[in-house]
């Protein structure tokens, strides 16, 4: 019954009572652009910037970077277009800004640990998204990846905005991020959960390893529990808090960090309309339920067989 008459939705997201949530989408390469831009989207959750610094020998120009940024926004004025600087390292290697001898790159320096060994590669992105930024009708918002502790946070968003750049984010990817999330939501302006990383590291399990797929299912019931308490972090300080990474792009799932009190979720552009039908399909209160009976679950298979049972049951 609700899926038929949340079916051909449009616009912003929405639970069944009215509750917004954010619907944006992750963009990665400028081949997706047209895809991304076309998509009925409040904007870009994940600007992977990574794109313009891979198969490269050297970093490019702040030029070159200005133009890159400023054909993004150009496609999403009057949208919002959440960036993260470059995340170099681990499973995304880069000659200029990774070191070849470390024995465990995931746990080396990598994403914002990159900025302090090399501080002139972030000033060069952010003095890029600035300039881009300023010529531009995107509401720009900047954050930092793998961001460790709220003190990393803090020095993050001073750079962001002594650059001009009006709000800066931190990722929460590190067990010990969400943990701390008051400290880090007092730090900056919003934050963003990226599912990926933050499963690979609170379960102890290579993100690029299909056969620990089980440890990295995005239904764990201990990762929602960090999605949690960094949600209700984000809330005791007024900021929002976006999942970018894969969880976001499974309507069920979205129904879930939705009531775990997450307030956007940004997808690949072909996951939206379903999330968006599935949130109109449910008012905040039922979100919530299945939250908490995904959360109290046993293991991963038993959280989605939970909520895929209950949502059987009302439909
Ligand atoms: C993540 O880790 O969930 C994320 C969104 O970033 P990436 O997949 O690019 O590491
Ligand atoms: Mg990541």
């Amino acid at each position: 019954r609700h899926r038929r008459r949340a079916a051909g939705l449009t616009g912003p997201g929405r639970t069944a009572d009215g509750h917004p949530v954010k619907l944006l989408v992750n963009l990665g390469a400028p081949h997706e652009l047209q895809a991304a831009a076309a998509a009925d989207s409040e904007g870009v959750g994940l600007f992977r910037t990574e794109f313009l610094f891979l198969d490269r020998t050297e970093a490019p120009s702040v030029a070159e970077q200005t133009d890159a940024y400023a054909r993004v926004f150009a496609a999403f004025a009057g949208r919002r277009v959440i960036v993260r600087t470059l995340d170099a390292g681990a499973d995304k290697p880069l000659p200029f800004a990774t070191a070849a001898d470390e024995q465990n790159p995931a746990l080396g320096v990598r994403g914002l640990r990159t900025a302090s060994r090399d501080p002139g590669l972030l000033d060069d992105q952010l003095l890029a998204l600035a300039r881009a930024a300023g010529d531009s009708a995107a509401e720009v918002w900047v954050m930092a990846p793998m961001v460790s502790l709220p003190g990393e946070a803090a020095d993050f968003a001073e750079r962001v905005r002594a650059h001009g750049l009006p709000r800066a984010g931190a990722m929460v990817e590190v067990p010990a991020a969400a943990l701390r999330a008051d400290e880090l939501a007092r730090a900056c302006d919003f934050l963003s959960i990226g599912t990926n990383d933050l499963s690979q590291y609170a379960f102890a399990a290579d993100r690029t390893l299909a056969s620990l797929a089980g440890l990295l299912d995005p239904w764990q019931p201990a990762l929602l529990d960090l999605v949690h308490l960094t949600a209700t972090a984000g809330a005791r300080h007024d900021r929002p808090v976006g999942v970018c990474g894969e969880a976001a792009a499974d309507p069920a799932l979205a129904l879930v960090l939705t009531g775990l009190g997450v307030t956007s979720l940004s997808a690949a552009p072909a996951a939206v309309p379903e999330v968006r039908t599935a949130l109109a399909a449910h008012p905040l209160a039922d979100c919530r339920a299945l939250a908490e009976l995904a959360r109290t679950a046993p293991d991963a298979a038993a959280a989605r067989a939970r909520v895929r049972e209950r949502l059987a049951d009302r439909d």
